[in-house]
């Protein structure tokens, strides 16, 4: 699916606190009424924020990727949940949300392709792949035997999804997640099926080598998807230092890769080589 960039404004018509570390903000209006779902279960959006508490406008470039848990076209009404770490427009602005806050989203884009032979899905993630995991266990229901493995911050961000479900709590979760060691321990069920991974960047990242080179699973039958990493200011500061274009690294490991799993191979290679990973 093509990332789509377009600008809609919208209103916060209401804020719940759903467990202690997230908080679900629903957006509407009538520029939402034309936002076209991809129907595939982790879509998401760049939400651009005001300064958290302001009431003010959406300041641009400030933008941040949330998972659509709910959209009515009708109501043309919109949920996220945003995780309620320390630090971060995303996270502060949840803290201070209030009805009336307007908002911006921009870009539009989804990952999840279980390929049509799987008979199985494992869904596993941190608290912050937990409105992508819901949604999928949702869609998902009477279709594919669904397994999910979530990591928590705090025991009350339990929640029922319908699905057995594996609660792996890390009070630490903003200095590391440990979702990789959970799923190199984890047995996959016979037969083809679809691995969906999001959470930690690091996390992510040596599940994603466990799944592809460790068991030697098919493109395809797993999706894997770095959503935020622990000490973002640090690995930027690292970066600018370096003076390195990342973006041009991904563009070299793009020509070389043969599809988009060896892209990634070659593309993590380089950070490697150049201290970035
Ligand atoms: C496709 C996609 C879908 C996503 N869906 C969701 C979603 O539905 N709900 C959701 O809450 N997040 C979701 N995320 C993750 C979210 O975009 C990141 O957590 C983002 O960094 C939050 O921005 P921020 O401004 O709060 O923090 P940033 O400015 O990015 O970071 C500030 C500091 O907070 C730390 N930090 C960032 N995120 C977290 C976290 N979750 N826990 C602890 N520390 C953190 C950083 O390391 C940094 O030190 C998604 C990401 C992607 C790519």
């Amino acid at each position: 699916m093509t990332k789509e960039i377009t600008h809609r404004l919208a209103e916060v018509t209401a804020v719940t606190r759903v467990s202690p570390s997230l908080v679900r903000v629903t957006v509407a209006g009538p520029e939402l009424a034309g936002f076209e779902p991809h129907g595939v279960p982790d879509e998401g959006c760049v939400f651009n924020f005001p300064e958290p508490g302001s009431g003010g406008e959406p300041v641009p470039d400030a933008g941040r990727w949330y998972t659509v848990r709910r959209f009515d076209p009708v109501a043309a009404e919109m949920d996220v949940e945003i995780v309620l770490h320390p630090g971060g427009i995303g996270g502060e602005w949840a803290r201070a949300a209030r009805v009336g806050d307007r908002l911006r989203l921009t870009h539009h884009n989804s990952w999840f392709r279980r390929p049509e032979e799987a008979a199985w899905q494992l869904l596993a993630g941190d608290v912050t792949a937990l409105p992508a995991i819901a949604r999928i266990a949702e869609e998902s229901a009477g279709r594919v035997p669904t397994t999910a493995v979530v990591e928590i911050p705090h025991p009350q961000d339990r929640r029922e999804l319908g699905v057995p479900t594996r609660w792996i709590d890390n009070p630490e979760l903003g200095a590391g997640s440990t979702l990789h060691e959970v799923l190199a321990a984890t047995t996959l069920p016979e037969g083809p099926g679809y691995v969906y991974v999001a959470g930690e960047v690091s996390a992510t990242r040596l599940t994603r080598k466990h799944l592809r080179h460790g068991l030697g699973l098919s493109t395809g039958s797993y999706g894997v998807i770095g959503y935020w990493r622990v000490d973002a200011e640090a690995w930027r500061r690292r970066q600018a230092e370096s003076g390195v274009d990342t973006v041009a690294l991904y563009a070299e490991a793009e020509r070389l890769g043969s599809d988009e799993e060896e892209t990634r191979d070659l593309f993590e290679e380089r950070l490697e080589r150049v201290g970035l990973l």
